[in-house]
């Protein structure tokens, strides 16, 4: 495609990660043109999980990159094509959306936002470096590798609580790290955590998170008294909060935590324009829940364009 050249698809999704490539592979085979556009290519959050051993049908487990890699391939050979570029804007003009990056401008009749969420980090020292080696930011893909270990939780909300809760069924050793002296978190979610055994470290922070090839400690600091102690442990979960991918739809009805608010369909507020995975908001955040929501996107995008032709 030659300087801002404009091409027209049936279907184009922004953001290529499981539920935008599921998303343009039940596309592609249901007939449509389908273009897929990423960043990064394509993986999103599912390139970081070390063993996916959690996803119906694929036993043994497998890594995030062969998932990615595989279900790319699956959406190319039915016609969908990836794009490796950045998003700038999209517009809806007349019946179509216009999606634009800085080479070329895309038409399409139905528009899927797959861009997902990216955790907050707690940015201190040895986030980065263990992350995949103790620090982790999903119990339910992770916590079965920590299974009567000594584990640590950070965060204070829904997340932090309720992921505690299953962690504690995996190990009798887990404490969470809360940097006020009351949890955000629904008060039948903290009754049941604590119920659980799940230790409390009040008006706490983890100022470092410390090992040699995995993790062995966090040095957590009072924030009343500014006192630092070093706690042992293996494992570090953080849970302070989600940022969801929502730059390009600020227009978007969202919920107060910022999710795209969608129908059953995935259809958002705006007719043809769909939402799928991580990015929605929705009560369970899985590679199988994106997929489940872009094969709907695709479906419902199929039946939309077919009525109107
Ligand atoms: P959240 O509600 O935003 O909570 C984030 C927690 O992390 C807060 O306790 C916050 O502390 C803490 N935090 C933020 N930055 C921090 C930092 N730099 N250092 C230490 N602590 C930090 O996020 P969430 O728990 O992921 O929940 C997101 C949304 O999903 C919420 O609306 C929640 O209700 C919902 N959700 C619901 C359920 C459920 O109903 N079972 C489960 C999961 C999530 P402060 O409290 O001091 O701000």
């Amino acid at each position: 495609m030659s300087e801002f050249e404009s091409e027209k698809y049936d279907y184009v999704i922004i953001g290529g990660g499981a539920a935008g490539l599921a998303s343009a592979q039940y596309a592609a085979r249901g007939g449509l043109s389908v273009l897929v556009l990423d960043l990064a290519g394509a993986g999103g959050q599912v390139l970081q999980i070390a063993d996916l051993e959690n996803y119906p049908g694929v036993f043994p487990a497998v890594d995030g990159t062969t998932f990615t890699m595989t279900m790319q391939k699956q959406a190319e050979s039915f016609g969908a094509k990836i794009l490796q570029t950045q998003v700038l804007s999209i517009d809806k003009t007349g019946g179509s959306f216009v999606v634009k990056t800085k080479k070329a401008s895309y038409e399409a009749a139905c528009l899927c936002i797959a861009t997902g969420a990216i955790h907050r980090n707690l940015e201190v020292p040895g986030e980065k470096e263990f992350t995949g080696r103790g620090v982790s930011y999903c119990a339910t893909c992770d916590g079965p590798f920590f299974r009567n270990k000594k584990i640590v939780v950070v965060g204070g909300g829904d997340s932090a609580c309720s992921e505690a809760i299953y962690l504690s069924t995996l190990s009798s050793d887990v404490s969470i790290i809360h940097r006020r002296d009351t949890f955000r978190a629904q008060q039948a979610v903290i009754d049941k955590m604590l119920a659980a055994g799940v230790k409390p470290l009040y008006d706490s922070v983890v100022k470092e998170i410390k090992g040699g090839v995995k993790v062995e400690s966090v040095i957590v600091e009072n924030v009343k008294t500014g006192e630092q102690s070093e706690f042992a442990c293996d494992a570090v979960f953080i849970f302070t909060g989600m940022l969801p991918q929502t730059d390009l739809v600020e227009m978007l009805p969202k919920d107060p935590s910022g999710y795209i608010l969608t129908d059953e369909n995935m259809e958002t507020s705006v007719p043809g324009l769909f939402a799928a995975g991580d990015v929605r908001s929705k009560p369970f955040r899985q590679v199988v829940t994106a997929v489940s929501d872009g094969a709907i996107a695709a479906h419902v995008a199929s039946e939309r364009i077919r009525n109107a032709k």
